[in-house]
């Protein structure tokens, strides 16, 4: 079965990362894209876990070779999701999941069209700017870029297929589990198989099908 492709997106300080980690515990199995960067890490990020932090010169030599699935640029740093480690995991039936922005969502979108595509957001707007600034490892000027950029961020929600609201981390955690089992029986998934004549070598082989 090809893996489900998950695209997590959201304004700065909707929970995003938090949800994302919830996410990893509750299912071990699924894998997680570390995206490269060129912003500094921040106090407690490892190199390789939470990013490859790489120098400007580095990102833009890998983005030359067609190393990025897709790339943008946020608060003046640069991002992109390395694509190999993507299309391995769906090549061998691995479901994995990329937190990036709206930017780089609507260039994943382009390719993966199959690709789910979740929205999370806070509950308000209030709620969102405490959020934001209670984080406080950046900059007052960091903040208000990040608060201006927010509004613009949430005009992208058209693209997904799915908003979940992150009240309780919890429960947006077990929405988007639903999420995924939904997709996972989606009809196209199993046509192939299913459609095939009775006759067909993969029909008789008693073999379990390859839900594609
Ligand atoms: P932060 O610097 O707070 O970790 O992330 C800033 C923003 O960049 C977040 O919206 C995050 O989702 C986004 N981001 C992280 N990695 C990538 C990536 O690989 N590609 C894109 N397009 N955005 C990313």
């Amino acid at each position: 079965m090809r893996g489900l492709l998950l695209v997590l997106s959201g304004p700065s300080g909707a929970g995003k990362g938090t949800v994302c980690r919830v996410l990893r515990q509750r299912l071990p199995h699924l894998g997680y894209s570390v995206s490269a960067t060129t912003r500094p890490p921040r106090p407690g990020e490892k190199d390789g876990e939470n990013y490859f932090f790489l120098k400007r010169e580095e990102f833009l030599a890998l983005l030359e070779e067609g190393a990025f699935l897709e790339w943008a640029e946020v608060y003046g740093n640069l991002y992109g999701t390395p694509r190999r480690p993507v299309e391995e995991a769906l090549a061998g039936g691995q479901d994995i999941i990329l937190e990036i922005d709206t930017q780089g969502a609507a260039q994943v979108k382009k390719h993966y069209p199959d690709g789910v595509f979740i929205f999370v957001i806070p509950p308000t707007f209030k709620e969102l700017e405490e959020r934001i600034r209670r984080r406080g490892t950046e900059t007052p000027e960091v903040i208000a870029t990040r608060l201006g950029w927010v509004e613009n961020e949430l005009q992208q929600m058209d693209l997904y297929d799915y908003v979940v609201v992150n009240d309780v981390v919890e429960s947006a955690v077990a929405k988007i589990e639903a999420i995924i089992t939904a997709e996972k029986c989606r009809t196209a998934r199993f046509k192939a198989y299913w459609q095939q004549p009775f006759w067909h070598k993969e029909a008789r082989s008693g073999e379990p099908p390859v839900h594609r």
